[in-house]
Parts: C-alpha cells; structure tokens; sequence
C-alpha cells in the first residue's frame, strides 16, 4: 500500500496551488462580502484544464482521473470554498452528465465549451418540495411529436444563473416515480427558462446559487441527455463522484483553517507565552491534524476505486460524511483558537467555518450519507 501521490498528482497540486494562492486567496474575502460570482478567474481555470478536468482531452479536456480531480478541488477550496464549489459542482454535476450519458453529439456539442471555461455547467435536481427525497421532484417533462415542453422549478442550483448549459431533471412519467424521471440539457437564454439569484446565503456566498423557473420550455428531443425514464439512475451515479469532491473541498477548507490556526497559536501571547504551548490547544491541533490525515485517506481511497473501475458508492459516502464533519470540527477549533479574532472577518477561519457547513448539506446531507452507507451494511 502506498500512501503517496505520483509525480504527475504532486505536479498538478503544486500548480493548483500556486495558481489559487496568487489568484484566488488574496481576493475570497472580499468577493464573500460582496456575494460575488467572480467570473473573471473562469478562464483563467478553463486555461489551467481545470473546468475539464476528467473531460476527454479529445473534447478539450485534460483527461485526468478522479484522484486529480480531488485534487484540485481540495487545493481551490484551501483559499475560497466558493469556488472549490464552482469546480466541483461544474466538473462533476453538469459536465459529467453529459460526459457520461450524452450521445456524441451531445459532447461535441458542449463539452469543448464546458472544458474551456466558455460555458459554465449546472445540474437542476432539487426543488423547493424535493431535496433529499429527490425521486419527488414534480417539474414535468411533456412529449409533443419530436420536442419536449417542461414546466416547473429548480432550488438551490449552483451556477444557476451564470451557467451556459443546465442539466434539468424532469418527470415524464409520475406514476413511475423514479423510473419516470429524464434528463435535458437546456442551454442559458431557451425561452421560458429563467434563473433568479440566490443571496443572503450563510457561507460559499460568493458561489453562484440559483432558483430556476421553467415555464413552457420547449426544446428538441435531441436536448435529451441519456434514456427516457433512466435521468433519476443516472444522476445518483453522477453524485457518486460529485459526493467525492464535496468531500475534498471540506478538505481543503480544514486544512486551511487549521494552516490558520497553527500560525496564530504561534504568534499569539497570552500569560507571557505563546498559546500555542497550551496543552489546551495543542490538542485541538492535534485532533484537527488526526482528522484531516482520516478525512484524506477515506477521500484518495473513495478516488482510487473510482479510478480502479470498482464500486465506490458506499466509500464515496462515507469520506462526504466524515470529511465534512470533520472540517466542521477543525474550522470550529481553528475559530476557537483564534479567541475574539477569529470572530471576526478580518481573519479567515469565520469564512472557512461558514463555507464548510455547506459541505455536510449540499449532494446529500450527513443524514442521507449515513442512510447510504447503512443500506449497504444491512441490505
Ligand atoms: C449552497 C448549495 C448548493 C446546492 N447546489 C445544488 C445543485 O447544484 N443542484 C441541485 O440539484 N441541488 C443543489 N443543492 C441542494 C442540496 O442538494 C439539498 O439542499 C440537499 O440535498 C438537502 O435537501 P433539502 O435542502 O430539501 O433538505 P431536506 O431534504 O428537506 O432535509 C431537511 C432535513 O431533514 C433530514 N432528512 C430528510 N430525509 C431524511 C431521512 N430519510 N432520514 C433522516 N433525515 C432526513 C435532512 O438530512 C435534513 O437535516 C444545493 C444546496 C446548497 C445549500
């Protein structure tokens, strides 16, 4: 067993990295303050082949496994959990499902855009009235001769409204519950679909969050992404993967803060020494340090059996749950380390802490999580 990263891996984490703490970190305050989509580093990332990052370099991608995958998320969720979000969900929601299930049309259609930064991918399967009982989604999907008419709404989609193309899951037969479910790539700007602007969220603010309406869309049967019927199968393979990258932006944002909380704890005197000699806090170190090298491995192995070909549903669950946990733990500690300070916004931590919480909500609350794993155990 070998706990090491390639050459290859070391290289691209080495680029992430400098790459997000030359262009990313110095900025992810203030566009958290200003709940801004910064849309001018976009094709700086599509330029890096991180917006195509497992796209088929054929289509302009760069043709990398799951692990870089994780990866890369990891090291851009170190400097800003929003835009970790951003590539995690536009590589492995939108773009993966037609990467996965479009016909070759369909790819050459959008995945060069999509891996260039071009186009931004989002993926609508929540809805006001669905998230963890998604099979209850209720946007209807209406067959008429060679098009389709779908009518409803979409909840919480990130790139909602910045995105060029959405993958839309829509009923197209209620009666058949989850097998009635089919997927659509609507482009941005189809008549009646309309995007409205999430604000006021509690962390990844500056990550785009959108409500989508869609009121009599018609679109061709060609925008069809997969079989009728096979969309809802189809996207619990597609969060699978999603689930890993959830997993390794709580990574980076735990590293970062405890990175944060070590540095302060060096710096910081109290009772004439540094707080860092406190047994107190030496051990919320240590407990961060424990469970982020845990986080880690639950994440790369999830990774590698993905990469392997072998089934990874149950591993994927399990490094979302204890990764986002985990980085709740940690960012809580590296806030705590921080006394009054890190209550503030002139430090990170209170940032890393409020974007980490969206980890154990977004592609499968920690309940959902614990369901997925549990059935697998005693089914
Ligand atoms: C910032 C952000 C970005 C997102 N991006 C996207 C996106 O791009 N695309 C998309 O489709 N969705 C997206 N989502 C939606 C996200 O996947 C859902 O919010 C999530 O799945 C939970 O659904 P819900 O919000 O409806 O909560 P609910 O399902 O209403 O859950 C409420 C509570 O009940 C618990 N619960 C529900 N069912 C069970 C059960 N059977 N057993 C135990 N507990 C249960 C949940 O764990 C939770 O604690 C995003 C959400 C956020 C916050």
């Amino acid at each position: 067993m070998d706990f090491e990263l390639s050459e290859t891996h070391r290289a691209i984490q080495a680029a992430a990295r400098d790459f997000a703490s030359a262009e990313i970190a110095p900025h992810a305050t203030q566009w958290d303050r200003d709940e801004r989509f910064p849309t001018e580093i976009i094709p700086k990332l599509g330029k890096l082949g991180f917006l195509g990052i497992q796209i088929d370099p054929h289509y302009g991608g760069a043709g990398f496994d799951t692990l870089t995958y994780a990866i890369v998320v990891e090291e851009i969720s170190r400097a800003d959990g929003s835009l970790g979000l951003t590539v995690a969900s536009h590589n492995g929601l939108g773009s993966a499902h037609i990467a996965t299930f479009g016909n070759d049309a369909q790819r050459a259609k959008y995945l060069p855009k999509l891996a260039s930064g071009e186009w931004l991918g989002a993926w609508a399967l929540t809805e006001a009235g669905s998230g963890s009982d998604a099979a209850a989604l209720i946007t209807r999907a209406r067959r008429d001769g060679d098009f389709w008419v779908l009518d409803g709404a979409k909840m919480f989609i990130t790139q909602g409204s910045v995105a060029g193309v959405t993958v839309v899951l829509a009923s197209n037969d209620p009666a058949a519950k989850q097998r009635g479910i089919t997927a659509f790539a609507l482009d941005a700007g189809t008549p009646g679909l309309d995007a409205h602007k999430l604000r006021g969220k509690m962390g990844v603010r500056s990550s785009d969050t959108a409500e989508l309406s869609l009121k009599d869309v018609r679109v061709h049967d060609s925008q069809r992404i997969g079989d009728v019927g096979a969309g809802f199968t189809d996207a619990l393979r597609i969060l699978d993967k999603g689930r890993i990258s959830i997993a390794a932006m709580s990574l980076g944002l735990g590293e970062a803060a405890l990175a944060a909380a070590i540095t302060y704890a060096k710096e910081r005197e109290q009772f004439g020494h540094p707080i860092s000699e406190f047994q107190a806090l030496q051990w919320m170190l240590a407990d961060s340090r424990t469970e982020l090298d845990a986080a880690r491995f639950l994440v790369w192995r999830a990774a590698a059996l993905a990469d392997q070909g072998k089934p990874f549903t149950r591993e994927a669950s399990m490094a979302k749950l204890f990764a986002s946990e985990a980085a709740g733990r940690v960012c809580d500690h590296a806030v705590q380390i921080h006394g009054g300070a890190g209550y503030t916004s002139h430090f990170p931590v209170e940032r890393y802490l409020r974007d980490a919480r969206m980890c154990r909500i977004g592609e499968g609350t920690s309940e959902i999580q614990r369901r997925v794993i549990a059935r697998s155990i005693v089914s």
